[in-house]
């Protein structure tokens, strides 16, 4: 088994290229048994469960909290992949709902893999604020790739953010998320005006990409209004965003 989960790390995020190992019925139980005991938090790994939900934000979307662990390859098809700690991903329960069982085939990853996809490097995703004559903001993300990313990679993106219905969870998101932040956004503007806020946003999101990446949605969103004049302009929050 160990050479099956040394060649699911070597081929990381294409792992599903892995044919499953041809087990009798009563063997796959063993295997859903260990991990029915791991996900219980007791016997095997009493505290792995607990360990891997940890992690704050869901690795999938960047946004929601973890409280579910996802099996990147599903349990179903690859039993003896259902207790591999690169095969389990902490996530959101939404994130785990829309990826279901899903799995690429043919060595063609469907998803990112969160412990083996890293396309820091590139920003893929962008973000923009709409603010209507009334004063009502809205917040829109889009994809838009460069040639650094390769095209199964930049398909396997695609399809992971149309799934996950990442695009218009993060514009829902970013108008509370922005919300919160008006308070301190006037307190900035009323030091330092325009450049300030923008200075400021631009912090905050190096602060994010130091610790995330690049296409973390919460730091693509405050890149893009540290560039938007309007937006930093402040008389619209002023109007719109309340007290
Ligand atoms: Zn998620």
């Amino acid at each position: 088994m160990g050479i099956k989960y040394s060649e699911y790390d070597r081929l990381g995020a294409t792992a599903s290229s892995l044919q499953p190992i041809d087990l009798s019925d009563e063997q796959k139980k063993v295997f859903w048994a260990f991990y029915s005991n791991l996900d219980s938090g007791k016997a095997l790994f009493p505290d792995l469960r607990g360990d891997l939900l940890l992690r704050v934000e869901c690795p999938y979307c960047d946004m929601d909290d973890c409280i579910e662990i996802d099996h990147f390859l599903p349990k179903n098809r690859w039993p003896e992949f259902s207790i591999h700690l690169s095969n389990l991903i902490p996530s959101c329960h939404r994130c785990n709902h829309f990826k279901s069982a899903r799995y690429g085939k043919d060595g063609t990853a469907l998803y990112l893999h969160p412990y083996f996809s890293n396309f820091n490097h590139s920003q893929y995703l962008t973000a923009k604020c709409v603010i209507e004559k009334s004063g009502s903001i809205s917040f829109h993300f889009d994809l838009e790739f460069d040639n650094s990313i390769d095209e199964d990679a930049t398909t396997c993106i695609k399809v992971m953010f149309e799934h996950f219905h990442l695009l218009e969870r993060y514009g829902k998101r970013a108008a509370s998320h922005i919300n919160r932040q008006n308070r301190m956004l006037k307190v900035v503007f009323s030091n330092g005006g325009f450049s300030a806020v923008s200075d400021y946003l631009r912090f905050l999101a190096d602060s994010i990409v130091s610790v995330s990446s690049v296409n973390n949605w919460e730091a693509v969103l405050l890149n893009a209004l540290s560039g938007d004049q309007e937006f930093c302009s402040l008389e619209h929050l002023s109007a719109s965003l309340g007290k």
